[in-house]
């Protein structure tokens, strides 16, 4: 579903992407982890075509993001993102947050929006707060909102970058809950996240970015948890520091 070959990224002279190869299939739960700067959110936001690469190619749902010729804002539409800080609209209800995409990009009427929308909102357990502020609710609701945006646009794949990095401890465990039902329901997801529990409970493949922007593991969850003596002497370093 998603394919990176041989990706590189610059910021000026730094480069924070370093020949990145990547493919992650249909229903797969891919967990993004390394150090901080390490290139984890350059890299996933490359995936919706956030950040262009100057080099190598980038293909979603065989669409090739690196073609000038494709239609960005489309295949955006079809890839969700959630960001450590939720990224709700302020000044709109929840209801709004939630529509307000289906109307403008996918040009659904507003009661097929509301409907749609609001079926998420129930499934994220929020029904009862539809016409609240997002300043209303808690970090962990606000994020519940925002992962029921992002899947009311019926996206292939869900990029999560730190969804529970900036809440407080006692609301991470239920945005995990959801992305633990998601990840069960078959969703195809990459997860940058420190949260090696979710990683363990849930991943098929964990990849490890060190600091220049390389990936220095893809392996299976098994490889990464089970077998550190196979692994990388910078990877057995973080996971000592994080486990
Ligand atoms: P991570 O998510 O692993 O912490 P990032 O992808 O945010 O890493 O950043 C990778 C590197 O790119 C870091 O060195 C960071 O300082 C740099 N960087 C990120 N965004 C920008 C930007 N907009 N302009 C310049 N440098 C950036
Ligand atoms: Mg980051």
């Amino acid at each position: 579903m998603i394919e990176l070959k041989q990706v590189s990224k610059w910021y000026g002279a730094v480069q924070v992407l370093n020949d990145c190869s990547a493919q992650i299939h249909k229903g797969e739960v891919v967990v993004v982890c390394g150090p901080s700067g390490s290139g984890k959110s350059t890299l996933i936001k490359t995936i919706n075509a956030l950040e262009p690469i100057q080099q190598g190619e980038i293909w979603v749902d065989s669409i090739p993001l690196h073609d000038p010729k494709t239609n960005l804002p489309k295949l955006r539409s079809r890839v969700g993102m959630v960001f450590q800080h939720f990224e709700l609209f302020p000044h709109l209800s929840v209801t709004e947050n939630l529509t307000l995409a289906q109307v403008k990009v996918l040009g659904r009427s507003l009661d097929e929006a509301k409907k749609h929308g609001l079926e998420y909102l129930e499934r994220v357990g929020l029904i009862a707060h539809k016409d609240k502020f997002p300043g209303q609710l808690s970090g962990g609701q606000q994020q519940r909102v925002a992962i029921a945006r992002a899947l009311s646009m019926d996206p292939i794949v869900m990029l999560f970058d730190e969804p529970t990095s900036a809440l407080d401890p006692e609301m991470v465990g239920e945005v995990l809950d959801v992305m633990v039902s998601l990840a069960k329901e078959g969703m195809t997801m990459v997860v940058v996240t420190h949260e090696m529990g979710f990683a363990r409970k849930v991943s098929n493949r964990v990849i490890f970015m060190d600091v220049g922007g390389r990936i220095l593991e893809d392996c299976s969850r098994d490889e990464f948890f089970g077998n550190p003596d196979a692994r990388q002497p910078r990877t057995r370093e973080f996971l000592d520091k994080i486990l």
